[in-house]
């Protein structure tokens, strides 16, 4: 390879390209991560609402074995008190609440056996959810960790190339690289060919005196977006 300035600063631009496009891979892969974690705590959140609901029919299952045993522990008492009755309006008295009661009680079973139902179904649903979102959570567990090895390994090159920037920058003809460094604070592409004649980004024509400038290795401004023109 020549070593003419001309040179030197093409190799530098396109070594800047390699940062950009390094950078670029990295932040995309910063993406896919965060899109990955995200689907990982979706399957978490699935997980918890089904122990959730498990757990909430479990306690109104409790209460309201309480309640079946606060209206037994009635009746009985009822029950007792029908011994002691002195009197036909008495024992009419507590029969009706030993009934009513029992109409209570029956309630409660009732509502007990339809929470059973419902217990088995969403402990069976618990079994599965759990084992396909944990299958799930495995697999973008692999797949974080393939992705954070290529970010290291793009961190790596991109240290390397940080530090061989430093040593080529040194070599930059100074009115260059103030130019391209002004640039670069605009655009991610300062320095580009002529095509055709023109400008191969905004397309303003070249004239054929600056042409014939390019064709001797010169660098030269686009008149229009100002980005540095060069012919290869
Ligand atoms: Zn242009």
């Amino acid at each position: 390879m020549t070593t003419s300035p001309f040179y030197i600063f093409l190799d530098f631009v396109d070594h800047d390209q390699k940062i950009i496009h390094n950078r670029k891979h990295f932040y995309l892969l910063s993406q896919e991560k965060k899109a990955i974690t995200d689907k990982v705590n979706a399957s978490k959140f699935r997980v918890e609402a089904v122990k959730e609901k498990l757990l909430t029919l479990r306690k109104q299952h409790d209460r309201l074995e309480l309640d079946l045993q606060a209206f037994t522990d009635k009746r009985q008492k009822k029950e007792d008190q029908l011994l002691q009755v002195k009197n036909q309006k008495d024992l009419l008295s507590v029969e009706r609440e030993i009934s009513t009661f029992h109409k209570e009680e029956e309630a409660c079973e009732e509502k007990i056996i339809a929470l059973w139902e419902q217990l088995e179904q969403v402990q069976y649903d618990l079994i599965h959810i759990q084992e396909k979102e944990t299958k799930f959570q495995r697999e973008c567990s692999k797949k974080l960790q393939d992705i954070q090895q290529q970010q290291d390994e793009i961190e790596e090159v991109y240290s390397q190339l940080v530090q061989q920037r430093k040593e080529k920058l040194e070599h930059i003809r100074p009115e260059w690289k103030k130019t391209y460094e002004m640039l670069q604070k605009q655009v991610n592409n300062p320095v580009v060919p002529i095509s055709n004649g023109a400008c191969s980004v905004c397309g303003t024509a070249i004239t054929s005196q600056l042409q014939a400038q390019l064709a001797r290795n010169a660098i030269k401004n686009c008149s229009s977006c100002y980005r540095m023109l060069y012919v290869l």
